[in-house]
């Protein structure tokens, strides 16, 4: 598949690493990019950078048990993959869901490594979470959980060490009783060692908003290479989390119509625009299901319990829900349907045949290491507040996040440039995150 040394390395990944089609489907694709420098750089495979930044640093796997409502003891596994330390210390957030295993952390903590190089800022790759479902369980289970789940981790964590935030299942409720545990088993109020704190102890303006935020602006960015922009347009987003919310938020600010949101249950159409206070209504206060979103739209909205939300017919798409939820079939429905844009708010929501067809068909596609690195950029600003006991205002966190956004679109599409692979941004992005971690890597020698 890849000129050698590459694909010895590549075969290497994948006879160490069996029956991990996530973690597998993630290393393609950045040595699929990688192999447009090979050549370029020998000292990378006389170091053999590429093998030591696909083995993590260090990965742990633990017995969480806790006990239920009804006084039952249950057992969960979590995992915290600390994965690359090169730049900084290791950030990135935990899931709390039933599909997770090593190798969806494994997948999601290597991405990581990119994305958060791609920010600029000081912050190495991790990622972790555990199988547990906090779907159906009172704030008690919640809590007694997450302290579990502290009592191992927290050994392993610190501001300079391993600085974990929100993913699926992972909000301010699940941070604050992760970061109340903290603060106890280590007598210390050390607030950056966890971000996607509440902002009365510790937390940051626009941390909350920044992936979905930043997700719309990188959209907006591609479009506007192309001489357009998001308004006016209409747009479809999957999910109805965190991502989701604030990416239909900035849609709208944008000039956008965002007309659907989803959940593992179905999704709903609106075609006139989302009425946002609604669906945080429903997801964010009551942890409701999709469909009461149409129920209580008073006609306005449909339901769809079937199929995918990419049959809408719309301009641009935000997949914000999770890996592998917009295939070839879906991306051919786009296609056809005229999409112009696509910007990954999820973490590798596109499967590979639908990122072909995109490029075939001359879609914008920006990939979720870059168009998704808003989060983690603004939990690095929470971190730096955090270090220096002060709190931004929400103006100057926003324009902070706005910079950064525009700042990796650019890279992204200067490297694609330079590198003869114009307007490819999966290139792009893989390159320009991919070289200053081996460059520091070098730096350090065999470590
Ligand atoms: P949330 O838990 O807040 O929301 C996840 C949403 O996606 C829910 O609506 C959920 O529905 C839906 N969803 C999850 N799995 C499925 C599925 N298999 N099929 C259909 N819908 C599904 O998570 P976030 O919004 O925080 O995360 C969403 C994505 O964004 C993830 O890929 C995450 O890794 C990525 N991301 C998040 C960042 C952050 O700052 N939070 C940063 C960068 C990336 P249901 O409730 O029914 O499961």
């Amino acid at each position: 598949m890849f000129d050698s040394p590459l694909q010895d390395t590549y075969e290497q990944v994948m006879r160490r690493n069996p029956g991990e089609p996530e973690f597998h489907q993630a290393v393609q694709e950045v040595f699929e990019s990688l192999a447009v420098i090979q050549g370029r750089h020998p000292e990378y495979a006389e170091h053999s950078i590429l093998l030591r930044l696909c083995e993590p640093e260090r990965q742990l796997i633990f017995r969480v048990p806790w006990v239920d409502d009804a006084g039952k003891v249950q057992v969960n596994r979590g995992f915290r993959v600390e994965y690359n330390s090169a730049l900084g210390p290791y950030k990135g957030g935990l899931r709390f869901h039933p599909s997770v295993n090593l190798g969806i952390v494994k997948f999601l903590g290597f991405e990581q490594i990119f994305k958060n190089s791609l920010t600029g800022l000081p912050i190495g790759g991790g990622k972790g979470g555990a199988d547990f479902d906090p779907r159906g369980r009172s704030d008690g289970e919640v809590m007694r959980f997450c302290q579990s789940f502290m009592t191992e981790l927290h050994r392993h964590l610190g501001e300079y060490t391993d600085v974990p935030a929100g993913d699926i299942g992972v909000g301010a409720r699940e941070i604050g009783y992760l970061f109340g545990q903290y603060k106890r088993l280590t007598n210390r109020y050390e607030a950056g060692v966890l971000t996607g704190k509440g902002l009365d102890w510790g937390g940051a303006l626009v941390r909350k908003e920044a992936t979905g935020y930043g997700a719309a602006i990188f959209a907006d960015e591609m479009l506007r290479t192309r001489g357009a922009s998001l308004d006016g347009r209409r747009v479809a987003i999957s999910g109805s989390g965190n991502v989701a919310i604030y990416a239909a938020e900035k849609v709208r600010q944008l000039g956008g119509t965002p007309v659907t949101a989803s959940d593992s249950s179905g999704y709903v159409v609106d075609e006139d625009g989302l009425d946002l206070d609604l669906l945080r209504q429903i997801k964010e206060v009551e942890r409701g299901r999709i469909g009461e979103y149409a129920e209580r739209r008073g006609g306005r909205a449909r339901f769809v319990g079937t199929g995918s939300v990419w049959e809408v017919p719309v301009d641009v798409a935000l997949p914000c829900a999770t890996q592998n939820e917009l295939d070839g079939a879906d991306a051919k429905t786009l296609v056809e349907h005229g999409v112009l844009a696509v910007a990954e708010g999820a973490n590798m929501p596109s499967t590979p045949e639908a990122v072909d067809l995109f490029a075939e068909a001359g879609v914008a596609f920006g990939p979720g290491k870059a168009a998704n690195a808003g989060g983690v950029a603004a939990s690095a600003l929470e971190m730096q507040q955090n270090a220096s006991r002060d709190a931004w205002t929400f103006e100057h966190s926003e324009e902070r996040l706005t910079q950064i956004m525009t700042g990796i679109h650019a890279t992204c599409v200067e490297t694609a440039a330079e590198v003869g692979r114009p307007g490819d941004y999966v290139v792009g992005a893989n390159v320009a995150g991919f070289r200053k971690v081996a460059d520091a890597m070098l730096a350090f020698g065999v470590i």
